[in-house]
């Protein structure tokens, strides 16, 4: 359990040349281009770190990070808790050229006066570990509840109100 806090930036040169580790939390509500695409946030992402130099002489960061995001559900849109995992590996540079020449292997992180933007980085990661849709089970979703209770078409749905069953008790009815 992760109890410390990560900075938003660190400096990663002097981090790989000690092979330093890093592990903490950063708060999810500071993520805002993460909110644009998902909605609020809120808790915690845990991420681990660890910073090198590589063989070539390459500054790299092999990263995971884990964290419980609040995704909308694609057929209701209200939020529905999602964990998402995932590992990566980074490539430290110091401009685009340079970005092209790194192995398909490494993601570029970009390097600034030497620092780097972990807040930018983290958030980056956990938009990629973004699994396409989810949706809530059929027994959990907002719009299967109310079309089941009131039979009227739930507010979110853009599919026709009409469901089959509904058109054969109307036949039914007129018989
Ligand atoms: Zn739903």
């Amino acid at each position: 359990m992760l109890t410390t806090r990560l900075p938003g930036r660190v400096e990663p040169y002097k981090l790989a040349a000690r092979a330093e580790h890093l592990e903490g939390l950063m708060a999810l509500d500071a993520f805002a281009r993460l909110t644009e695409a998902v909605g609020q946030q809120h808790g915690d992402v845990e991420v681990w770190l660890d910073f090198s130099v590589d063989p070539q002489g390459r500054r790299e960061i092999h990263g995971r990070l884990r964290a419980t995001l609040q995704l909308p559900c694609r057929r209701c849109l209200r939020p529905m808790a999602q964990d998402v995992e995932s590992q990566f590996l980074l490539g430290m540079v110091t401009s685009d050229a340079l970005a092209a020449e790194l192995p398909s292997t490494h993601e570029p992180v970009l390097v600034e006066d030497e620092q780097l933007n972990l807040l930018t980085v983290v958030e980056d990661e956990l938009i990629l570990s973004l699994p396409q849709v989810v949706y809530h089970d059929e027994a959990d979703c907002a719009v299967s509840r109310d079309q089941l209770t009131s039979g009227e078409d739930a507010v979110a749905s853009s599919e026709p109100a009409a469901s089959p069953f509904d058109v054969l008790r109307h036949l039914k009815g007129k018989s």
